[in-house]
């Protein structure tokens, strides 16, 4: 059998340098079960996933106190096989994808953390709102009427660049955004409290501007 431990070592460690209040969610798309288990034996309970199908699968083999992220994109189509479970959506890049995520909790009886996906990397590939069309979204309002979704942050991915400057920047970006949307769309509730920001190989920059989960998958998988 394959030598896991490297894995709980890993978390171990990055969880240790960590400032207080950062959660640390183990990327465990593409990685099997059995890798997960160790981590999840040495006591780590945060894991994220970027397909529905994968997900579901590994929800249904390994403990049932595990939180569950979804942060790939996310099809309409495949919301109601994580519906009952997921423990928050990192992902939610269209205002129609929140109406059909409020739709399959109202189905499952659940209100669902969402976090707003913000686009402000350099890729086109990326998914995600433009910080304008973010603003535009909430100020129209709908989003009031949804019952079944709570909106608790934003998301954002950094361009894939050695350029930590341009880094900053993009994490200075989002972490001003979610301020300013704080302050006008959600005084007063504490539960829009959530930046996700931060991958492997940025992850210190994104705590430098705010992020509250890092979201770590080849730093922790990858021997
Ligand atoms: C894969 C992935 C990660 C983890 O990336 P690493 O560079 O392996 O840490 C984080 N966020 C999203 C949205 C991902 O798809």
């Amino acid at each position: 059998m394959k030598d896991n431990s490297y894995i709980a070592e890993r978390i171990k460690a990055m969880s240790a340098t960590l400032p207080e209040g950062v959660t640390l969610i183990a990327v465990s798309k593409y990685h099997p079960v059995e890798a997960i288990r160790t981590a999840y034996d040495a006591g780590h309970r945060e894991f994220g996933e970027s397909k529905a199908q994968d997900l579901v699968i590994k929800h249904q083999e390994l403990p049932k106190d595990i939180r569950w992220h979804f942060i790939g994109h996310l099809q309409s189509n495949k919301i109601k096989y994580i519906a009952p479970f997921i423990h928050l959506i990192h992902s939610i890049d269209t205002f129609k994808l929140l109406q059909e995520v409020d739709k399959q909790g109202a189905k499952t009886g659940r209100r669902i953390p969402c976090l707003l996906q913000i686009h402000i990397a350099q890729e086109e590939s990326k998914f995600g709102f433009t910080p304008q069309e973010c603003m535009e979204m909430l100020e129209e309002g709908q989003w009031r009427l949804l019952q079944n979704v709570e909106i608790r942050g934003l998301m954002c991915m950094a361009s894939n660049t050695e350029d930590k400057e341009q880094i900053a920047s993009e994490f200075s970006t989002v972490q001003r955004l979610f301020k300013v949307i704080k302050e006008r769309f959600f005084t007063g509730n504490e539960s829009f409290s959530i930046l996700s920001a931060g991958m492997s190989d940025d992850y210190p920059i994104a705590i430098e501007h705010g992020s509250t989960h890092i979201r770590i998958g080849s730093g922790i998988f990858i021997e």
